[in-house]
């Protein structure tokens, strides 16, 4: 058996992770990020295949992470992480750095950063996972990492709640398999008609791919 819902329970710190494109600066919320060697200082990271910042990563070969404070408020967690750069500059109204790779480091609400030049690449399926040895590491602030339990006890909840205003369409995903909630379709062989708003869906209702239940689900922007 697996139950994938189980994989909701590895704990992990949360990351702005950003790179460059001809000095456009893009980058995303991540979990996945991990040191793997002491020497020579290497870090992992993992990103979605079709995430922007993931085309970034590959073509210049340079990545920084920094790491999110505890106490970092619910909209730069959206800023970052529910946004595509595809349809807006996120780098644009952020405090920030420039490091020596030419990412941005990210100088508020955040404790410090890494910047990393790649040194391999490894396909894991829908995910690329980025190894890049450190050649940066600034502190910026001291303080507790925020944590990805925190953030889905504390930050996610207080997402949903704004985002209830005006916005019963919108389309949510399951962070487990990807499965992608559309208001429009609903979800008739579960019972859900077309036009059920995903917060209209029956707390028994589970996700039709993987059968995770509706706290899996993220909002899609
Ligand atoms: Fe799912």
């Amino acid at each position: 058996m697996i139950n994938l819902a189980t994989l909701n329970k590895l704990t992990y710190g949360l990351y702005i992770v950003t790179s460059v494109d001809q000095g456009r600066c893009n980058g995303f919320t991540a979990d996945a990020v991990f040191q793997v060697s002491a020497n020579p200082p290497t870090i992992g990271i993992c990103i979605k295949k079709d995430n922007l910042t993931h085309d970034f990563v590959a073509k210049a070969q340079v990545f920084a992470v920094s790491i999110l404070a505890d106490t970092a408020p619910a909209e730069l967690i959206r800023h970052w992480g529910l946004k595509s750069g595809r349809q807006e500059d996120k780098c644009v109204n952020t405090e920030y750095k420039t490091g020596i790779t030419g990412c941005h480091l990210i100088t508020k609400d955040t404790l410090g950063a890494i910047e990393c030049r790649v040194v391999n690449v490894f396909d894991a399926g829908s995910h690329t996972i980025f190894l890049g040895e450190v050649v940066s590491a600034e502190s910026f602030s001291d303080g507790e990492p925020l944590t990805y339990a925190q953030y889905r006890k504390k930050i996610k909840p207080a997402l949903k709640q704004t985002d209830k205003k005006g916005d019963a369409m919108k389309k949510y995903r399951c962070v487990v398999c990807d499965y992608i909630y559309d208001p429009a379709l609903g979800d008739p062989d579960s019972g859900i008609a077309p036009g059920t708003p995903f917060e209209k869906i029956p707390d028994t209702w589970v996700c039709p791919i993987c059968q995770v239940d509706k706290s899996n689900f993220e909002l899609l922007d």
